[in-house]
């Protein structure tokens, strides 16, 4: 068995609504591998030795996504378990609330075959995985 650990980010932004002001929209991608529809993360560690948390958040959001946040609120860790090459692996995700600052989904890289921005009343219903409904559950309430 094999221990894993992610950072990711529930990433908004607020725009202008006709109707009540303002709304938030949520950041979800198609994972181009397994097809799920997720919030952007990736392995902690895996690209520079020490890289914590928030960094990697931080750089997968942009690498996946195209688009640059800033970290606002930790959010409560959620596990999974996979199997990949026959052998069982535990996935612990940190995910943060971040707050879009910049960037295009158009930039995204190929570890997503899809990214949109969702209303935040189909965010639960878009996303595939119950742990991410998990987390989403959570964020909508201190947005
Ligand atoms: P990372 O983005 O952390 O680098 P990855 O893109 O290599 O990881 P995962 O997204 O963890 O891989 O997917 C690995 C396996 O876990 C796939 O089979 C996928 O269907 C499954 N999976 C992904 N997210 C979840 C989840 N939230 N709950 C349960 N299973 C999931």
């Amino acid at each position: 068995m094999r221990y894993e650990f992610s950072a990711g980010g529930v990433v908004y932004k607020k725009v202008r609504s006709t109707s009540s002001g303002f709304k938030y929209l949520i950041l979800i991608g198609q994972h181009s591998g397994h097809k799920g529809w997720v919030f952007p993360k990736g392995l902690i560690g895996d690209h520079k030795k020490k890289e914590g948390k928030e960094d990697t958040a931080i750089r997968e959001v942009k690498e996946e996504t195209g688009v640059e946040a800033n970290i606002e609120k930790a959010l409560t860790p959620i596990t999974y378990w996979y199997v990949w090459e026959e052998e069982k692996r535990r996935k612990t995700v940190y995910y943060f609330i971040m707050k879009a600052t910049g960037g295009k989904i158009e930039n995204h890289d190929w570890e997503m075959s899809d990214v949109k921005w969702v209303n935040v009343e189909k965010v639960e219903d878009t996303l595939t995985y119950p742990s991410d409904k998990k987390v989403w559950e959570e964020a909508r309430k201190l947005l």
